[in-house]
């Protein structure tokens, strides 16, 4: 990417219960009383992170834990493990079928990934956290990069720290104009829109591709940390070939719980490049 100024925020140390960027979403949850309330409901794939994360939540906050799934692989059933494994242990009761509408007070609804706009409340901590970190070290022009699901983290992000840096993200889940209407629905004032910048190549997401198992290796290499293998694969290509001027900003948004069967999976499918990584 030629010589650019890049930095990291370890926002996967943020908590080890938590899956990083959702530790910032479910933080109101965490840090409010919610006295009537006695169970979470929320649906979204089995493996998600955001699932796991909403499990620790339940647990913690002794709260039962319902969590509705189109469907659930046979290989998971039979070999549960990463995300929905742990999920399993922390009690979440797993239901194939739609959500109900829940008009009751004893039950905490929230949407698919954590995309609530109370998700702002732990978001406008993180950006005030960039913020001390700029003025203390005196980083005036700054650019925020982060890969995007529902696009709720880019989002209430570039909301808090307009003032002081621009925020670019990628849609790893559906396209740009997916993406768009996420933003609308959590802000309908386009100048607090982070910039979205296309993958050059579609991918679909949760597949295997050589280049995302390649990039995530050559990343453990040079900077020694693991990144998750949904996102921040399609995040790093995009920003690397992108034309971002310094200073760079990147959000490590953890997820590495998740990683366990999108590891074996690759180091099954490009044993050549795995024997490399495992050798060196
Ligand atoms: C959930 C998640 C994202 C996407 O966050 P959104 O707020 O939905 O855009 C990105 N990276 C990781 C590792 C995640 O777990």
């Amino acid at each position: 990417m030629g010589k650019r100024n890049l930095y990291i925020k370890r926002d996967d140390l943020i908590d080890s219960d938590f899956s990083g960027n959702k530790a910032r979403k479910l933080h109101y949850y965490l840090h409010n009383q919610f006295p009537k309330v006695k169970k979470l409901v929320s649906y979204g794939s089995a493996q998600s992170n955001a699932m796991y994360s909403m499990s620790v939540l339940a647990k913690m906050r002794d709260w039962e834990f319902d969590y509705y799934v189109n469907h659930i692989a046979s290989f998971l059933i039979e070999n549960p493990h990463g995300n929905y494994a742990e999920a399993l242990k922390n009690g979440m009761n797993i239901i194939v079928g739609e959500m109900p509408n829940i008009a009751d007070d004893t039950v905490l609804q929230i949407e698919e990934g954590g995309r609530v706009a109370d998700a702002c409340y732990g978001l406008e901590i993180l950006a005030n956290e960039i913020i001390d970190w700029q003025k203390s070290n005196q980083i005036d022009n700054l650019n925020i990069f982060l890969p995007s699901g529902t696009g709720t983290t880019a989002l209430f992000l570039q909301k808090y720290i307009k003032d002081y840096a621009t925020v670019y993200t990628t849609p790893c889940v559906g396209d740009a104009t997916y993406l768009k209407e996420q933003f609308y629905m959590l802000e309908t004032n386009e100048e607090m829109h982070p910039v979205i910048i296309e993958p050059q190549k579609k991918w679909h997401f949760g597949k295997l591709y050589r280049e995302h198992y390649e990039i995530w290796i050559k990343l453990h290499k040079e900077t020694d940390l693991e990144f998750d293998m949904l996102y921040d694969p399609i995040g790093w290509q995009v920003l690397l070939g992108s034309d971002i001027k310094d200073n760079i900003l990147y959000i490590h948004q953890g997820g590495l719980l998740g990683n366990t069967s999108m590891r074996a999976r690759y180091e099954r499918k490009y044993k050549d490049l795995y024997e490399d990584f495992k050798n060196r």
